[in-house]
């Protein structure tokens, strides 16, 4: 059996497409599958809409969080009740293309326990998100030992013993997208163009993608902590010779009166450079203090 697993959030526009789209998809390929909808905390009538359609199909099965707790949450919610020997999550939107489901499956019966969906065309996205993506990847692959693929979001298959892996993984600060590379194992991967939203808007606020971004090179990497150990021995070289050159010159031409702006320049910028390492030290801290905290990922109000 195959698990469907679909982070919901305010998509009533969406859904019921969605869920007639997979029913004739996995009636004429003949799969054997489940629909997992993690409703999660929507305010409209999306998991409404869930009950209704699960009253004819016995497939869908649905958990509802006490409120919004982000598609991280949601999809780790999702692999810890899928069912299914092998698990695909994919957006209610039509984004992923969910005829695509079938060429994942099969490329997984040839063998691999992962089959990641890569998007070779953007075009859909605006030229900001295009680059800001791009951007992200690179620090990304740059900073941290455990590359992502670029350009493969959550939509993928992976089979039991990764959703297994992926499961016992204990932290609560959940970078998924990270998480699913770091557990290694054979992957392979299928092409696609990703078509633009049919319904509704997207959910991540620029603010919110800055966030994650955040979330995933902290999560994967610790160079941003040590370069500063670095930077602080620069900086320490450099004021030493700027040291030996100006008591030099007061030796060799008397006693100058020190200039401001140079004075004033030096301050600000060595100022900066501090709150910027403290900044720094604060996203891991705080990091570890909500680590700490051992709360729960989510909280579930609903299971149908
Ligand atoms: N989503 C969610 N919780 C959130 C935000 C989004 O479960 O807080 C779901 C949303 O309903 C959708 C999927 O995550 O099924 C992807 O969201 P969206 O299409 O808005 O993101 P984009 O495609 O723009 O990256
Ligand atoms: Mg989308």
């Amino acid at each position: 059996m195959i698990s469907i697993i679909c982070p919901v959030y305010n998509e009533q526009h969406s859904i019921r497409q969605f869920i007639i789209c997979i029913k004739d998809l996995m009636l004429l390929n003949k799969v054997d599958y489940e629909l997992l909808f993690i409703d999660d905390g929507s305010e409209d009538k999306t998991l409404d809409i869930i009950e209704a359609e699960k009253a004819h199909t016995p497939n869908i099965r649905a958990v509802s969080f006490s409120r919004n707790f982000g598609k991280e949450a949601a999809l780790t919610a999702g692999l810890k009740f899928a069912k299914g020997e092998a698990v695909i999550p994919i957006d209610v939107d039509m984004q992923d293309p969910p005829e695509l489901i079938i060429d994942l499956i099969n490329e997984w019966k040839r063998g691999a326990q992962i089959v990641l969906a890569k998007r070779v065309d953007r075009s859909s996205d605006t030229l900001l998100k295009r680059c800001t993506a791009k951007a992200f990847y690179y620090m990304h692959n740059k900073l941290s030992a455990h590359k992502i693929p670029e350009n493969v979001g959550d939509f993928r298959l992976m089979g039991r013993v990764v959703v297994d892996h992926i499961n016992s993984l204990p932290e609560t600060q959940r970078f998924m997208k990270g998480l699913f590379s770091w557990v290694g194992f054979k992957s392979s991967t299928i092409h696609y163009t990703r078509p633009c939203r049919e319904n509704g808007e997207s959910k991540f606020t620029f603010w919110k993608l800055w966030n994650l971004a955040l979330e995933g090179i902290t999560s994967f990497s610790t160079l941003p902590l040590k370069i500063w150990t670095y930077i602080g021995v620069c900086i320490a070289l450099l004021s030493f010779c700027y040291g030996v050159f100006i008591i030099t010159l007061a030796l060799l031409s008397g006693i100058d009166v020190p200039g401001y702006s140079s004075l004033i320049v030096i301050i600000l910028f060595l100022g900066g450079v501090q709150l910027i390492g403290i900044g720094i030290l604060g996203e891991y801290i705080g990091r570890i203090y909500m680590e700490a905290k051992k709360r729960p990922l989510f909280i579930i109000e609903r299971e149908l």
